[in-house]
């Protein structure tokens, strides 16, 4: 049941369990949707009320809502995992819940407390719990993703904060991110675009971040590679991070080097998890900046033995190969060993294979 703060509107026609079974076998991503969403309302006059978890179904916006032509929006993306006692569980939902309200306050929408944003995950999953998939094994990194996300829906032209808010959560079964698994990737480093600069909205997730990526993602797509890799706008020079996705370094002498936070860099859930992780292996990760020179040459001098990507949809990716303009710069050797490890560490504590020391894990 739902808790008592959310109003329960079940579906009349929820999803038949062959129909659910079936697309929970093969779900791809962000393509299919469980049977209900979560809503909340805010008013500048009433703050957040009407807190309900309703069937899934088409917005009614006016044409006019603020966030059509403006873009007032933000959103989050965090998974729930189904163990092997057929329990649900999420990971590190506090951390998002901040960013959240971090992304809020820069897109000048209203905070939703932590409380409330991971009572309304728990409320979704009390009605659409069957829509977990269970992993067929070790292997199987299935779960479902839970997407939040809030929209400026006064109808109003003038640019301003709006008056009117609406939070949402909707929830999608995954399949793992990149078809080809643990697989190495080609990022492209686009020269062309910035995704980010300083004062800008780097560090918020909002839907202007990715908008801005799109054109560059194509040009990625065109060269045969899966993510792009941004350099800083200011001196076109330091690594940031992917469209979607924050980066590590390894270096022979077992160091790992990950992008400091500057404010243009989205700080990652799993980028700090990969930083703990590191250091209960003993390993000093550090976080500074690491300019494309240093990856490029330490590439070529071995110094540099392992390059990964780490997000909540795709978890740890090595990347095999930078593409850029006039340069194909190879980035591992060998199999990826660290990357390998910090993988089935965040895994097997996300599908409570293993102890969960850092109280990292919410039941859902
Ligand atoms: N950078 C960007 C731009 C992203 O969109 C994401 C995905 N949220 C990440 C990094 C990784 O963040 P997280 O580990 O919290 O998923």
């Amino acid at each position: 049941m739902p808790t008592a703060k959310f109003d329960l509107l079940p579906s009349a026609n929820p999803t038949a369990d062959a129909i659910r079974n079936d697309i929970l076998s093969n779900p791809g991503f962000g393509r299919y949707f469980s049977d209900h969403m979560v809503h909340v309302r805010w008013t500048v006059d009433a703050g957040w009320h009407g807190h309900e978890v309703r069937p899934y179904g088409p917005l009614t916006l006016d044409p006019a809502s603020a966030v059509l032509h403006y873009g007032q929006e933000i959103f989050e993306g965090i998974k729930a995992y189904r163990h092997a006692d057929g329990s649900v569980w999420t990971f590190r939902p506090e951390k998002n819940a901040e960013r959240f309200r971090r992304s809020a306050r820069r897109l000048a929408l209203p905070e939703l407390d932590d409380e409330t944003f991971v009572e309304s995950l728990r409320a979704l999953l009390a009605q659409d719990h069957d829509w977990v998939p269970t992993p067929s094994g070790e292997a199987d990194e299935c779960s479902l993703y839970l997407r939040p996300f809030m929209v400026a829906s006064e109808a109003f032209l003038g640019v301003r904060p709006s008056h009117e808010v609406d939070y949402y959560v909707i929830a999608s079964p995954a399949a793992a991110y990149f078809k080809g698994g643990v697989a190495p990737v080609s990022i492209w480093l686009s020269s062309n675009y910035k995704r980010a600069a300083p004062g800008g909205t780097g560090y918020a997730k909002c839907g202007g971040n990715y908008a801005a990526s799109l054109a560059a993602q194509k040009e990625a797509e065109a060269q045969g590679c899966g993510q792009v890799a941004f350099l800083d706008a200011a001196e076109n020079k330091w690594i940031e991070e992917l469209g979607g996705m924050n980066l590590f370094f390894v270096y022979h002498d077992g160091r790992l080097v990950t992008p400091k936070l500057t404010g243009t860099i989205l700080e990652g859930v799993t980028r700090d998890s990969v930083l703990e992780l590191a250091r209960d292996e003993g390993l000093q990760p550090e976080e500074r900046h690491i300019s494309i020179d240093e990856w490029r040459e330490g590439a070529a001098s071995g110094d540099i033995t392992e390059v990964f990507a780490c997000g909540t949809a795709a978890v740890i990716t090595p990347v095999g190969e930078l593409v850029g303009e006039d340069e194909r710069i190879r980035c591992t050797e060998g199999d990826n060993p660290v990357a390998r490890q910090l993988r089935s560490k965040l895994l097997d504590l996300q599908y409570g294979r293993s102890e969960d020391k850092h109280g990292w894990l919410t039941r859902l």
